[in-house]
């Protein structure tokens, strides 16, 4: 079994943040990179609003670079994924994929939140190039363009919200008759001129050539007022939720109502002492890669405090 003061579970901007920061600190370490090595940054194509890169820079770059960099400063890793955690007593014992276990004495959860998709093949097709799961990072890049927003509740009308002082025009492609969103947030939708609620209205499927130039949709699926009808649009935004990825975890720690990881603000501590989360899994609000990064500083500094 090895053995390590902590344990960082997870590649993406807080992993490695929280890398960088143990290394200097001089913390031993030790980071498993899980089965996406970067994280979800290394899926989409150029970021833009991380600071520090004029011109932009492409998510898979900018991950490498930050993986170098914690390299570099001493951050060892493994291309492995944690399958369960006993988190009753310290050191906690990590088991992962290879059979292998690690013994730590403290642990930082960085395992992101995977957003959910319909499970339609074109999402994959577009992915990149005309689909999204968020609306921050990328609707820049559809100023002045027509949109649809899927899913009615709070997280999706925030979207339409944000991308309709954007955009030309936003539709929301909603399932029910109504939104189930706060009545406030409803009122705001209302009043929005540029944005139109599709209701009783699915997504099957999307159209273009070159990139999402519409989507094909469906009013009233599987009734006898069944619809079919085709939406010309330049982007499709998911906003049907997050999975924060905690289920190796088995219950040990406290969740929120959508699975998030409930942290003791203003730290990273979680309801287990030497147990601290970083990044999207314990952020239901804001999950940007800058805030991801900022949270894995945040938890290296507590763990360093924790083992003082
Ligand atoms: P993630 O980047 O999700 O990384 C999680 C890590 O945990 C992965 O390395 C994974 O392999 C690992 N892991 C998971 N489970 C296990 C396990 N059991 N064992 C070991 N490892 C595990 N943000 C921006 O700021 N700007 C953008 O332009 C932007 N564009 C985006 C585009 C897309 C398509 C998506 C999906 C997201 C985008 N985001 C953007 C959001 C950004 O990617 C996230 O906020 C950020 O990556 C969160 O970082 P994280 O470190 O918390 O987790």
């Amino acid at each position: 079994m090895e053995t390590t003061q902590c344990l960082i579970i997870g590649s993406g901007p807080a992993g490695y943040t929280a890398g960088i920061y143990l290394a200097r600190a001089g913390v031993e370490h030790m980071l498993v990179e899980g089965a996406l090595a970067g994280g979800q940054l290394t899926q989409t194509t150029t970021i833009e609003n991380f600071p520090g890169f004029a011109e932009g820079i492409s998510g898979f770059e900018l991950m490498e670079a930050m993986r170098n960099q914690a390299k570099r400063l001493g951050t060892p890793m493994q291309s492995a994924i944690i399958k369960s955690i006993d988190l009753s007593n310290r050191p906690f014992v990590a088991t992962l994929d290879t059979g292998d276990t690690i013994a730590a004495d403290t642990v930082i959860v960085a395992t992101g939140a995977s957003p959910k998709y319909l499970g339609l093949d074109d999402e994959r097709k577009y992915a990149g190039m005309g689909v999204s799961a968020c609306a921050t990072c990328d609707g820049f890049f559809y100023r002045k363009k027509t949109v649809a927003v899927v899913g009615g509740g709070d997280t999706a009308c925030e979207e339409a919200q944000y991308l309709s002082s954007l955009c030309a025009k936003v539709y929301m492609i909603v399932r029910k008759d109504h939104l189930r969103a706060t009545e406030a947030m409803q009122q705001r939708i209302a009043e929005r001129e540029n944005i139109e609620v599709l209701y009783n209205t699915n997504a099957v499927g999307l159209y273009g050539n070159n990139g999402v130039e519409g989507a094909h949709l469906v009013r009233f699926m599987g009734t006898d007022r069944e619809e079919r009808f085709d939406l010309p649009i330049d982007g499709f935004f998911l906003a049907i939720g997050h999975t924060p990825n905690t289920s190796f975890l088995n219950g040990q720690l406290e969740l929120d109502a959508s699975g998030y990881i409930i942290t003791q603000a203003p730290t990273t501590a979680t309801n287990v002492p030497g147990v601290f989360a970083a990044g999207d899994v314990a952020d239901p609000r804001y999950r940007q890669a800058i805030t991801a990064a900022a949270s894995g500083a945040r938890a290296a500094i507590d763990v360093k405090d924790f083992l003082q």
